[in-house]
């Protein structure tokens, strides 16, 4: 590979090397009022074409601690389809099965209605930690975040070089050698897609599933098989080419900003009252700021921070470690671009509390009560009462008669036995199906037929009664209310007198 074109120079062409005019001030904080904006997209070029970026490597502590966490929830991500917890993998929507596996907790399909309380829990909690400290979901936790830095920018880095090297390849005519990275490159970037896509169908099938589907032929499981290509598709297109641009026109969380922080949410920003006028060292009254562009060329979305708060920052902190190693250079104090809230800036005191946070709080602490009672409530167990397919009851010589079909369901990861009783049943009513307790296998269910049976003389129409059922331990009940039905009893005593029975 030794006929790749190599960098020639140090400097980094960037969208804000071309000469920009000056722009209105910030009207949010006096701390930028001399920052000019730009109102275009930075990876847009003048034509309408794509910019593609080549962020700058970066290293410090904001870098580090985000590849141990970026790692780590990689890690959790492979690994959790294959821990078993309570007999299943430790996160498991068996959706053949119609159940819901959470590091042993089961819930059933009937009990699905419960993740309302998990997912707007979730979403209350989003919104606090959003009002609290801005991205900093986008740039520590994000899938697209994590996948894109962890992932898929290593194996460019280690193909394709560094940020100049690798603009300089782009640019380069296509010679033998940078068409074989190319195609290695591609090639793993697509391998990395398909184990990604794969532990995330296992789940929902499970790894052992997932590995039988693998060994099959794709007409057995097309299904699957049609998903996995898709998915694969989806996850090469954005992590090989889309990249940043997901986060900047697609992803709903990036325009809800404006809505959920404030002057005093903590973000990434530049303290322009430090940094401004900027100059090189040495230029007399000059700012902080020397102009470097560092600060730019790291970014990952190739905006310049010190315009301001942009919709474009994902809260990455790769320009903080960038600039504090410019300032640690030029032996001035860390800090010009930092976390800190636009009233910090300004030379305020940021402030925690703060209407905003508290109602995101009161929602936050609403949703965990609800959702924690309504977990701990559910039983583990569930059952159905239907009628039997054809006429509603039957009417015979002696008796009339009603026929159901239990469905009784086990969420325990043990068999269970149940005791099903019937209350509430008119004198002369007999029952067929629960004379003993019945034995159901773990997570599976049991259909069992139930026949009433109400001698005609004691028969005196519709009525009503409560299906029980109960562990072996008594220690919950569950139960619903059932009709027996029938025609109207004069009908049948005027029956019984044409044919001159009395009972
Ligand atoms: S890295 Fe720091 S010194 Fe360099 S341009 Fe950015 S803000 Fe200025
Ligand atoms: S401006 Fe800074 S924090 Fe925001 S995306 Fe760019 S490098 Fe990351």
């Amino acid at each position: 590979m030794s006929a790749d074109p190599k960098p020639s120079s140090s400097s980094e062409p960037t969208p804000f090397n071309r000469p920009m005019p000056p722009g209105p001030a910030h009207p949010r904080s006096a701390a930028q009022r001399h920052v000019p904006n730009r109102d275009s997209l930075t990876t847009v070029n003048e034509d309408g074409s794509r910019y593609f970026l080549h962020p700058a490597d970066v290293h410090g502590w904001f870098t580090r601690w985000r590849r141990h966490s970026g790692l780590a929830l990689i890690a959790i991500y492979l690994l959790l389809p294959w821990i078993p917890v309570g007999g299943h993998p430790a996160v498991f929507l068996d959706v053949g099965a119609g159940r819901f596996h959470f590091l042993g907790y089961t819930l059933a399909a009937q009990d699905v209605w419960l993740l309302f309380f998990g997912v707007t829990g979730l979403g209350f909690a989003l919104f606090f930690i959003t009002a609290l400290l801005g991205r900093v979901w986008c740039g520590w936790a994000c899938p697209q975040t994590v996948f894109l830095e962890h992932i898929y920018r290593r194996i460019e880095r280690m193909i394709d070089g560094d940020a100049p090297t690798r603009r300089q390849r782009d640019d380069a005519p296509l010679t033998g050698s940078l068409l074989l990275r190319r195609v290695v490159k591609h090639a793993l970037y697509i391998a990395v897609s398909l184990i990604i896509t794969h532990l995330f169908l296992a789940y929902f099938v499970s790894i052992p599933e997932v590995w039988h589907m693998v060994s099959a032929a794709p007409a057995e499981h097309w299904a699957a098989f049609v998903f996995v290509f898709m998915a694969t598709g989806i996850l090469y297109f954005n992590f090989a080419w889309f990249r940043e641009q997901l986060c900047i026109v697609i992803c709903p969380y990036g325009r809800l900003q404006s809505a959920l922080t404030d002057d005093h949410t903590l973000n990434i920003g530049y303290d322009a009252v430090r940094g401004e006028p900027r100059g090189k060292v040495g230029t007399p009254d000059a700012g902080a700021c020397i102009g470097c562009n560092r600060c730019v060329q790291v970014c990952p979305t190739g905006i310049d921070i010190r315009h301001g708060l942009q919709l474009e920052c994902i809260g990455c902190a790769a320009c903080i470690d960038a600039c504090d190693d410019i300032m640690v250079k030029v032996d001035r104090p860390k800090g010009l671009i930092r976390y800190d809230s636009h009233a910090g800036f300004a030379g305020g005191r940021r402030q925690w509390v703060r209407p905003r946070t508290i109602v995101y709080l009161v929602l936050l602490v609403i949703g965990i009560t609800v959702a924690g009672f309504a977990f701990t409530s559910v039983k583990p167990a569930n059952f159905m009462v239907m009628r039997m397919s054809g006429a509603a009851y039957f009417v015979g010589p002696d008796v009339v008669r009603n026929q159901f079909m239990v469905r009784l369901l086990n969420k325990h990861n043990d068999s269970a036995v149940f005791h099903v009783s019937l209350v509430g049943l008119p004198a002369g009513v007999t029952q067929n199906g629960f004379n003993v307790p019945v034995t159901v296998e773990p997570q599976a269910e049991q259909v069992t037929p139930l026949v009433l049976l109400v001698n005609r003389r004691h028969y005196t129409g519709p009525f009503k009664f409560t299906l029980l059922v109960q562990d072996a331990e008594r220690t919950f009940t569950l139960s619903r209310e059932v009709e027996f039905l029938g025609p109207d009893a004069r009908l049948l005593k005027e029956e019984d007198l044409a044919k001159g029975i009395t009972r």
